[in-house]
Parts: structure tokens; sequence; C-alpha cells
């Protein structure tokens, strides 16, 4: 009878340590909170205490929900927010930028020269900027160790893929990024450009023709019709390869 008692108090002994290993073995596994730490540059322009809670606040807000949308986005994201007096205003008062992928670094610049000033920017355009940046992060088009060889049409899918995910989730729509009735013409012309074509004038900055922010507003139209024929969606098509995108869209 006691040694049977004994066994049983055994066998619960052994339970309960299996439950305990299981729940710490899943405990180890729960994500951390912090996956995105960020600095504020201050150098010369400075920002207020509220102001940096808020940026803060909208950041790792905006984080979590990209993370949920695109899980393979990497862990301890660096994000360098600066203040500038720039004119942002076709982008909603921030721009930003993907440095590196090893850190994963996006530098972010919220100008102060936006409508009201900079609380306008934050509310407007941080949001968009951290989906655009992180989207790229989660593909590894960044500007110092690319995981993509160079060329105008990479670029186009790249930040089509970007501009589509931010719109579509956010809601966030910039002119800059509208594509034209000729669009399909533009895809044809950069897919036929040399490797080294100029990337200032075919992507983001102005041509010589008077066209602007080709590769963006470009790369938006052939997603939307690469998800209008292929049926798959922004997250599908963000796990392929620009080939396939390109492919997909009747290229
Ligand atoms: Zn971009």
């Amino acid at each position: 009878m006691l040694k049977n008692k004994m066994n049983m108090l055994r066998s619960f002994i052994s339970i309960i340590t299996v439950l305990f290993l299981i729940s710490c073995n899943s405990n180890s596994k729960i994500p951390q909170v912090a996956k995105v730490d960020i600095v504020f540059q201050e150098d010369s322009l400075e920002f207020t205490d509220s102001q940096k809670v808020f940026i803060s606040m909208v950041i790792s807000k905006s984080e979590e929900e990209v993370r949920k949308l695109l899980p393979n986005l990497t862990d301890s994201i660096n994000v360098i927010v600066e203040q500038v007096d720039w004119d942002l205003d076709s982008v909603g008062g921030v721009t930003g930028r993907t440095e590196t992928n090893h850190p994963p670094l996006v530098l972010v610049q919220i100008s102060n020269n936006y409508r009201e000033g900079i609380a306008d920017s934050l509310y407007s355009g941080l949001k968009a900027t951290i989906y655009h940046e992180f989207h790229h992060i989660s593909r590894g088009w960044a500007i110092q160790d690319n995981k993509f060889i160079s060329g105008i049409p990479n670029a186009m899918v790249n930040e089509g893929l970007a501009v589509a995910f931010t719109e579509i989730y956010t809601g966030t729509i910039n002119e800059v990024n509208s594509y034209p009735m000729d669009a399909d013409s533009w895809v044809k012309e950069i897919l036929a450009l040399p490797l080294d074509a100029n990337y200032a004038q075919w992507v983001m900055g102005e041509h010589p023709d008077g066209r602007n922010y080709i590769g963006y507003r470009t790369g938006n139209f052939l997603v939307r019709k690469a998800i209008n024929k292929s049926g798959k969606n922004i997250l599908e098509l963000s796990e392929l390869m620009p080939e396939e995108i390109i492919k997909l869209a009747g290229y």
C-alpha cells in the first residue's frame, strides 16, 4: 500500500516536472516585447520628451503590426530618428531609408517644416514610413548590404511591393507613388534598361524628361497588376523574387 502511494507520488512528481519543463520551454519561445531599438539623433535639432514618447509609441505599434503581417521580419531592428527642416510635404512629412540588413538599421527623418509642424508629420507619415522600411528589411532590400543584384527592375519591384504594402495596410496614399495612365509602357522601358542605368533618375529622383519617382510609381502599378492577374495577395507576392513578380504581372 505504502509502496503504491510512493509510486503514485513519484509519478505525480515526474508529471509536474514534465509540465514545468514544457512551460519553461514555451516561455522561452514567447517573443520579447521589444523587437525594435529606437535612438534619437539630436545633433542639431532636439525633440521634446513628449514627442519622443509619442514617436516611440508609433514605431513600436507599427512594428508589432508589420510583424504580424510579415512574420519573417528580423529581430532587434535599430531605428535612428532624426528631426530635419526639409520639405517633405509630398511624403507626409516623414521619410526613411533602410541602411543595412546586418545589423538591421533604418534611418527615419521627421520634418518640422510640414504643415503645422512636427506633430502633423508624426501623425501623417511616421506609421507609413515604418511599414515601408520594415517591408524592405523583411526582403533584405538595403542600401549597403543589399541581398538583390543591382538594376532598376529589382528596385522597381522591391519599391513597388513596399509602396503597395503600405498603401493597403495603412491607407496612407502619397501622390508621388501614383501610377500614370501609360505605366504599362514605363514597365517595358524599365525592363529594357541597361544594368548600370542611373538609379536617381529612374527610381526616386527626377528624370531629365520631367517624370519623377518613376521606379516607385511603376513598381506600384506592376505589383497591383500582379495581384490582379495572379489572385495572390500582397503578402504572398512579398515572398517571391522580382523575376517571378514581373512574370505574374504579364511581362
Ligand atoms: Zn523604399
